[in-house]
C-alpha cells in the first residue's frame, strides 16, 4: 500500500474505475481502494449512450467497453396491451459522439472490463478487499486517508493531494465532509429480474417501458438470450426466487425462463447539495441517485469522472488555478438535475392513469419531439467555467465526434488536451488559446468541422479535453469568451497559472 498518492479513489464502482482510467492518462497517480473483490453481482445499468461510450474512448477502453455492448433501438412507452404510446428512437449507428447511439450490456460485465484494464497502468494501483474508514483534510490542503482491510486490520494512512468519494449510493464519505441529498420528489419499489432464455422472443430491440399505473413494468432485450424484466410492487418487501419466477410466468407459458437474479430496488431521485470539500469531491452515485427509466445513472458517473479528471490533472501540474475545481459542482449539478427529472416524468408518466396516453399518443404525431428529449438528456453545460454571452451559441455544448474516411474517429486527432478550430485575429481569443497551449486542427484535416462552425455561424472555436464546447468567435468576428465564477456570484476572468501543455499518455 502506497503511503502517498496524488488521488485515493473511493469504491471501484464504474465511476471510479473510470476517473482512476481518466487521470492515470493524465500521468496522476491514484490509489483505488475498494471493499469487495469482485464486482457488485445483482441486476443494475443495462443501458449506456453514445457519450458514455466516448468517455470509454477517452479512458483508453472503449472498443472493451463497446465488446461487451449490444447496440438497440432506444425507448418505447407501451400501454398495458403493449401498443406503443410514444418512441424515442436512438438507433444511429454513430451519434453525435462517434458511437452507437443505444447500447445494451449488463454491468457486471462492464465493471470487469474496467478492473481488468487497470491493470495495464502502473500508476494505478487497486486496493481490493480494503475499506476506507476515514479521512482528515491536512493544513496544507490535501488528505489523509485512512484505509485497512474489510477484516478490520491492517489499518494504514495514505497521504494524498485529493480524494475523489465514488463509494455509491450510501456514501460513507458524503456524510463525513457534511454533504446532504435533496430530495427531488421520487420514491417507488421495484423487483428487478435478470431472465435467460434460449428461445428467440423476438421483441423490438429496445427498452419497453409498460405505462399501466400500478402495474408499470419494464422489459427488454440485454444479449444473446439475455432479458431483463422489471415489475414495481407496492411496498419493499424481499422476494423468493419462487416469486420472481411466478412474476415472469405470464410472459413464459412454456416455462423455458431461468431466473439469472433478482432483488428489489426503492428507485429514488436526489442530488447532494455539497460535491466539494476542499480536496474531497463526490462523483456518481455518491452525488446523485436517479430512476432507472432512461438509463441515465451509470452515465451521470461518467460524466462526472470527465468533467473532473482534466481539471484536477491540470491543477496538480500547477497549469491551472486551483478555482477551476470549484467548476466541477457548478457545472455537472444543473446537469444531472435535468437527467434526473427527465427520469422522474417518464415515471410519473408510467405510473399515471391511462386518461394521459391520448396525450402520449399526440406527442408522438409531432414532427419531431425528440430534440427536446435530447436536451433533457445531456443539456449544455451552464455556469462555471461556461458563461457564454450568446443564447444560442454552443458554448457549454458536446462538441461531435465524426468518424473519418480512415475509420479514425476524430477525438483521437484533437489529442487529450484543448483544441482549436478555425481562425480569428482576435487578441483575447488568441491569447485563450496561447494560455491553454490548444492544438490547431485544420480544416484540411476534420473537414466535418468546417460544416459544423459555419451552421453556428462561427469562426472559429476551442474545445476543453473532456469535448465541451469553452469559447468561439462568431462570424463577426466577436469573441465570446469563458469566464469563471468564484465563490456563488462574482464571475472573474478565467485565468491559467501557466499554459497547459499536453496531457501525457502512459499507454504509449
Ligand atoms: C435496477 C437498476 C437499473 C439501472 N439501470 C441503469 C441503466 O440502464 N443505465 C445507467 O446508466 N444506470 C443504471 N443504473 C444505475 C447504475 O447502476 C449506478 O448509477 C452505478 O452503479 C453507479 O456507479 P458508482 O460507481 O457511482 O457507484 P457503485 O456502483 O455503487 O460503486 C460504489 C463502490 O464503492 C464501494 N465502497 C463504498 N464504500 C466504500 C468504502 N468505505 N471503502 C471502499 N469501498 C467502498 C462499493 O463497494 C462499490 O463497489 C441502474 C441502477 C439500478 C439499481
Amino acid at each position: 500500500m502506497p503511503a502517498t498518492t496524488d488521488v485515493v479513489v473511493v469504491g471501484a464502482g464504474p465511476t471510479g474505475l473510470t476517473a482512476a482510467a481518466l487521470l492515470t492518462r493524465r500521468g496522476v497517480r491514484c490509489v483505488v481502494v475498494e471493499r469487495h473483490t469482485d464486482p457488485y453481482p445483482l441486476p443494475r445499468a443495462v443501458h449506456l449512450d453514445d457519450e458514455v461510450l466516448r468517455i470509454a474512448q477517452a479512458a483508453g477502453v472503449a472498443d472493451e467497453v463497446a465488446a461487451v455492448c449490444e447496440p438497440a433501438l432506444g425507448l418505447r412507452l407501451v400501454d398495458g396491451h403493449l401498443r406503443t404510446l410514444l418512441e424515442l428512437r436512438r438507433d444511429s449507428a454513430v451519434g453525435t459522439h462517434g458511437w452507437p447511439e443505444t447500447n445494451m450490456f449488463d454491468q457486471p460485465d462492464l465493471e470487469w472490463v474496467l478492473r481488468t484494464a487497470q491493470t495495464r497502468h502502473p500508476e494505478i494501483t487497486l486496493l481490493s478487499g480494503h475499506e476506507v474508514t476515514g479521512a482528515s483534510v491536512r493544513g496544507d490542503g490535501g488528505a489523509d486517508v485512512t484505509v485497512r482491510t474489510t477484516q478490520g486490520d491492517g489499518s494504514r494512512t495514505i497521504a494524498t493531494r485529493f480524494v475523489l468519494a465514488c463509494d455509491g449510493a450510501g456514501s460513507g464519505m458524503r456524510d463525513r465532509i457534511g454533504s446532504r441529498m435533496r430530495d427531488l420528489g421520487f420514491d417507488q419499489h421495484w423487483l428487478v429480474v435478470d431472465v435467460r432464455c434460449e428461445r428467440d422472443l423476438t421483441l423490438w430491440p429496445g427498452v419497453h417501458q409498460i405505462c399501466a399505473g400500478a402495474e408499470s413494468g419494464t422489459f427488454m432485450r440485454i444479449g444473446e438470450h439475455r432479458y431483463r424484466w422489471e415489475f414495481r410492487i407496492p411496498a419493499p418487501v424481499p422476494v423468493t426466487d419462487d416469486e420472481a419466477a411466478a412474476r415472469l410466468g405470464p410472459w413464459f407459458p412454456d416455462g423455458d425462463a431461468t431466473v439469472v437474479r433478482h432483488t428489489v430496488y426503492s428507485h429514488r431521485a436526489a442530488v447532494a447539495d455539497t460535491w466539494r470539500h476542499g480536496p474531497v469531491f463526490l462523483l456518481g452515485d455518491a452525488a446523485h441517485l436517479t430512476p432507472p427509466f432512461i438509463g441515465q445513472g451509470l452515465g451521470a458517473g461518467q460524466r462526472d469522472a470527465v468533467n473532473l479528471a482534466w481539471k484536477i490533472s491540470a491543477v496538480l501540474s500547477g497549469r491551472a488555478d486551483e478555482h477551476l475545481l470549484d467548476t466541477y459542482q457548478l457545472e455537472r449539478r444543473g446537469h444531472v438535475v435535468s437527467a434526473v427529472l427527465g427520469a422522474v416524468v417518464v415515471g410519473r408518466v408510467m405510473a399515471a392513469p391511462s386518461a394521459l396516453h391520448p396525450v402520449l399518443r399526440g406527442i408522438a404525431r409531432l414532427p419531431n419531439p425528440d430534440p427536446i428529449a435530447r436536451r433533457v438528456l445531456s443539456p449544455r453545460l451552464r455556469g462555471g467555467a461556461l458563461a457564454g454571452r450568446l443564447s444560442r451559441s454552443p458554448i457549454g455544448a458536446a462538441f461531435p465526434q465524426w468518424i473519418g474516411a480512415d475509420g479514425r474517429r476524430s477525438d483521437d486527432l484533437l489529442g487529450s488536451g484543448f483544441a482549436v478550430l478555425g481562425a480569428s485575429d482576435d487578441p483575447g481569443f488568441a491569447s485563450l488559446v496561447d494560455d491553454v497551449d490548444a492544438r490547431r486542427i485544420s480544416v484540411g484535416d476534420l473537414p466535418a468541422s468546417a460544416a459544423w462552425l459555419a451552421r453556428h455561424r462561427l469562426r472559429a472555436a476551442v474545445v476543453r479535453p473532456d469535448r465541451v464546447v469553452l469559447a468561439v468567435v462568431d462570424d463577426r468576428g466577436r469573441f465570446h469568451e469563458p469566464r469563471v465564477f468564484r465563490g456563488r456570484h462574482r464571475r472573474v476572468k478565467f485565468r491559467w497559472v501557466t499554459p497547459l501543455g499536453e496531457a501525457t499518455d502512459s499507454t504509449s
